[in-house]
């Protein structure tokens, strides 16, 4: 999943994405609110980390024009401690959650999950579809009921697909969502990571098909 981190401050920019990172996110970081408006008009992001007080164009500018594109990804807004107006207002504007500055990077990272996971099964950290069970916050899979190991890039893409399962992912859509700019991954990089999980999904049933020249899906379990 990609997040974009707007923060003006050089090092909790730093903090954030380091720390982002290491949960399995891809980041992609801007320092100001022109630059902010810019990529999100240009790619999608699975959450908006997005700090009020920010330099060119104020965040919550950001956050209006964002859902004036009818646009609903999440967005976390970091604020000032004592600012309750901004709070208010920022949420009111179409925010989905807040953070007071100074704020545990813990919790930031169990509200980036509560946030990314609003698309995957109705919410739910544990997640399951047919043999397979997820658990977003230890990042675990587990086939009937087994371990299975993946690599980062697999766990990625598992994560996009169990978000749109039974429905069509294009192999843009899976750059978009799995890279950060300037990490090159070909279509056939892409083929390699499908081909890896799919093979290690298949003895528990769970089935990734290809649309030809669309892309992939995850087919939807049977009825139990
Ligand atoms: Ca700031």
């Amino acid at each position: 999943m990609r997040i974009l981190v707007a923060e003006d401050d050089p090092s909790l920019a730093e903090g954030l994405m380091r720390s982002l990172r290491q949960s399995g996110y891809a980041v992609d970081c801007v320092t100001n609110g022109e630059e902010a408006d810019a990529a999100l008009d240009a790619n999608e992001f699975d959450l908006l980390i997005l700090d009020l007080g920010l330099p060119k164009r104020s965040g919550l500018e950001v956050l209006k024009r964002l859902r004036s594109r009818k646009s609903a990804t999440p967005v976390l807004i970091l604020t000032a401690r004592d600012s309750v107006n901004d709070r208010v207002t920022g949420l009111d504007a179409g925010a989905d959650d807040y953070l007071a500055k100074p704020f545990e990077l813990a919790e930031l990272a169990a509200r980036v999950r509560a946030l990314t996971r609003r698309g995957m099964a109705g919410g739910s950290a544990r997640i399951s579809h047919g043999a397979l069970t997820y658990d977003q916050v230890g990042r675990l899979a587990r086939l009937n009921g087994e371990p299975v190991e993946f690599s980062a890039r697999e766990l990625g893409l598992l994560e996009i697909f169990l978000q749109r399962a039974g429905r069509l992912v294009s192999k843009d859509q899976l750059v978009n969502h799995l890279c950060e700019w300037g990490e090159e991954v070909s279509g056939n990089a892409i083929e390699v990571y499908v081909h890896r999980l799919r093979k290690k999904l298949e003895p528990g049933g769970v089935r990734i098909v290809t649309v030809r020249g669309l892309g992939y899906s995850l087919e939807k379990p049977e009825p139990q």
